[in-house]
């Protein structure tokens, strides 16, 4: 079962009315309502073979890579600590990146459990898209393998990226729900949780290897929603706490 962290939206609604005191409705509790789940995709759509510790040293060298570590132990964004580069350098890097993307491509595969959500989230006429920090391209192939669509589906091309909350806003904005009704789940903390938290959403945290402790939580202010560790805990989850009306 998914662990709740918080418990807020499972609170019981406050004493009904005296004239629904018969209404059997009036002792149910009352479910959040979610009408759109959007997805991250390397890491959680897609099962994590991008190798970024390899990626961060090819492109900043392996004494920046150290310091860079020392300074970041949360995470590296590698994106951003590029972004002042010089455009030679920043060429430079971008290509480096694209290769290590590249080869993930190659070995992609899709998340167990991911076809089993998205067709539970299709019978239920719940929209579902996807943010992503990778390239168009890799959304693209990424949709043909899964065979699925997801919509809109915002790869890094859209500024700005996460975890500034401009993409799932976006989505939001393009489906007509408010964003307390879009739970965003991916596996980064700092990326997707961040996101989400900031642009008003509910936030699911994949954590498949046990890799967060709640120390990180504390360290970047940061505590999701909801931690699962697999895809197939979404699903309970969304099933059991959520009311799902499109
Ligand atoms: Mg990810």
């Amino acid at each position: 079962m998914p662990s709740f962290l918080s418990k807020s939206f499972l609170r019981l609604p406050p004493k009904s009315p005296r004239i629904f005191r018969h209404s059997p409705m009036s002792t149910l509790p009352t479910k959040r309502r979610l009408r759109g789940v959007v997805f991250d995709m390397d890491g959680t759509l897609t099962v994590p073979v991008i190798d970024f510790a390899a990626m961060y040293k090819a492109v900043l060298g392996d004494d920046e890579y150290k310091k860079v570590k020392a300074e970041n132990p949360s995470g590296i964004d590698i994106l951003h600590h590029i972004e002042n580069w010089n455009p030679d350098k920043q060429r430079k890097a971008y290509r480096i990146i694209a290769d290590y993307e590249k080869q993930g491509l190659d070995r992609l595969q899709i998340m167990p459990g991911a076809a089993e959500l998205c067709g539970f989230l299709d019978a239920k006429k719940i929209r579902r898209g996807l943010i992503t920090r990778n390239v168009k391209e890799s959304v693209d192939l990424f949709h043909q393998r899964f065979g699925m669509m997801f919509f809109p589906a915002l790869s890094r091309e859209f500024r700005p990226y996460k975890p500034d909350p401009a993409p799932l806003l976006h989505i939001c904005s393009a489906w007509e729900v408010q964003p307390n009704e879009v739970m965003m789940v991916g596996d980064s903390l700092k990326d997707d949780v961040a996101c989400g938290k900031q642009a008003g959403a509910v936030t699911c945290l994949l954590d498949e290897r046990g890799r967060y402790i709640s120390q990180d939580f504390a360290r970047l202010d940061l505590t999701p929603d909801f931690k699962v560790s697999s895809l197939n805990e979404v699903y309970s989850l969304l099933e059991s706490s959520f009311d799902l009306t499109p």
